[in-house]
This record gives C-alpha cells, sequence and structure tokens, in this order.
C-alpha cells in the first residue's frame, strides 16, 4: 500500500486502564485522515491526554488497535519509540520550555536530538521561527516573552522536524481568549501546509468557530453527536 493513502491515525476498540483508576478509554474507534484537522472535546477527565498519550506512545495501550502513520503502537519495539516519536510534534498547555535556554536552543533541541548539521539546524530553526512571527526573538529567554508568544514557541519547536502529525494538548488552556484564538489560526496555518493536527481542548466556543471536525470525548467513550437542530 502506498503510504500516503494510509490514515495518519486509524483506532479500533482502544481501551486503556491507569493502575487503580479502572477504564478510562473504553472502546474508541476514531480515524484521522493525512491532512486533516480535528479537535478533541470534552470536560475535564474525559480521558482526552490520555488518548493523545497513547497516539504519541508515551504510554501503550491495553487493547484494541492503534496505528499512527501506518505504525502499529501496540506492536512496535521499544527500540523504534524513539524514532516514531520524531514523526510527531507536540505542544503542551504549559508550553515546557527550558527557562535557561534562549529561544533559538528551545527550538532547535529535535534537531539537536537528530544529529543535523549547524548550519542545517541554524537554517530550519529560523524558519520555523519565522513561520511563528517571532524571528525577532530567537535570543530572548522564554520567561522575557508572553504567554501567547511563549506557546509560539513550543509551536516552532513542534514542527521544526516537519513532522507528519502535530498533537496538542489543551494549547490555549493558559491563554486569553484572542491570544487563543490567534494560536488556533497557526495550527491551522500549518494543517494548510499538509501537516495532520489533532488538538484536545474543553474550550468549546473556540472550537465550534474552527471549519474542523469535532470528535467529543464523555468518561472515556465517544459521545454520540448532538442531534441536528429542527
Ligand atoms: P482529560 O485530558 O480529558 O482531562 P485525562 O486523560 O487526563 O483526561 O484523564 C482521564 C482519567 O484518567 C481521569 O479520571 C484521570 O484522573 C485518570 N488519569 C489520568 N492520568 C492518570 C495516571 N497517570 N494514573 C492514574 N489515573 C490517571
Amino acid at each position: 500500500m502506498v503510504a500516503g493513502a494510509q490514515p495518519m491515525i486509524h483506532m479500533e476498540q482502544l481501551c486503556h486502564s491507569y493502575p487503580g483508576s479502572g477504564e478510562v478509554l473504553s472502546h474508541i474507534d476514531f480515524t484521522l485522515q493525512r491532512g486533516e484537522m480535528a479537535f478533541l472535546t470534552g470536560p475535564s477527565g474525559a480521558g482526552k491526554s490520555t488518548l493523545l498519550k497513547l497516539i504519541a506512545c508515551l504510554d501503550r495501550a491495553d487493547q484494541g488497535q492503534l496505528l499512527v502513520g501506518g505504525v502499529n503502537l501496540r506492536t512496535l519495539p521499544r527500540r523504534r519509540v524513539a524514532a516514531f516519536r520524531q514523526r510527531i510534534g507536540i505542544v503542551f498547555q504549559s508550553f515546557s520550555l527550558l527557562s535557561d535556554r534562549r529561544v533559538f536552543d528551545n527550538v532547535a533541541m529535535p534537531l539537536v536530538i537528530r544529529g543535523l548539521y549547524p548550519g542545517d539546524i541554524a537554517r530550519r530553526v529560523r524558519a520555523a521561527l519565522d513561520a511563528v512571527d517571532l524571528l525577532r526573538a530567537e535570543r530572548a529567554f522564554p520567561l522575557t516573552l508572553s504567554g501567547g508568544e511563549q506557546q509560539r514557541v513550543a509551536i516552532a519547536r513542534a514542527i521544526v522536524a516537519k513532522p507528519e502529525l502535530l498533537l496538542a494538548d489543551e494549547p490555549t488552556g493558559n491563554l486569553d481568549p484572542a491570544l487563543s484564538a490567534e494560536i488556533m489560526h497557526l495550527f491551522r496555518r500549518f494543517n494548510e501546509v499538509g501537516v495532520s493536527v489533532l488538538i484536545a481542548s474543553h474550550q468549546l466556543d473556540l472550537v465550534r468557530r474552527m471549519p474542523c471536525r469535532e470528535i467529543a470525548l464523555e468518561q472515556g467513550r465517544i459521545a454520540a453527536p448532538a442531534p441536528a437542530s429542527p
């Protein structure tokens, strides 16, 4: 099969429990097509972060099928997990930037880990910072930037290695409504150039203004779609 014909994410009857907390994801069926952008919604505790962690292979599902970029994550050998994760960019609510490193070095991190040449790193870091409109901040330390700017640095770090899939867990949870909308449109821009995007958010007002599919989770299950208004 041609790699491009496979969905970006495909899960069937996916279940997950944590020790002592019972089943937190229950029989999830979900497909994200390549090039699609979608939102995972639901109240706190619904299982959104857990689902993203399974997709990023930060944890392993107990049962069911999970294919990401054609890779079967239920059977992926441990030694291949790091290479798999390099195909994915992840953005968290808390930005997760290193405060003692300059913006440039934070964004460069995934490329340094891959062992790229310094000249290539510099070119790609600047392209990523330009894409989030923060080229001017390359020498700044993260804590001197606003929350919205710090999240844009985190997005630059997530896309600098040109991932096929961008995952974001409540990326606007710490931002005010105007900045949140800006960040969502930034994700949309990356999606428009071909990156598949899946964003967990409980901010329904924001999500529903975006022209994207919404998958609602409720207590670890996919909620039935709301009936169409008459
Ligand atoms: P959401 O992202 O929608 O808020 P989570 O995936 O974080 O939901 O959590 C789903 C459920 O799993 C919650 O009941 C939460 O308490 C539980 N949970 C999450 N992480 C752990 C963990 N590491 N150990 C035990 N229970 C957990």
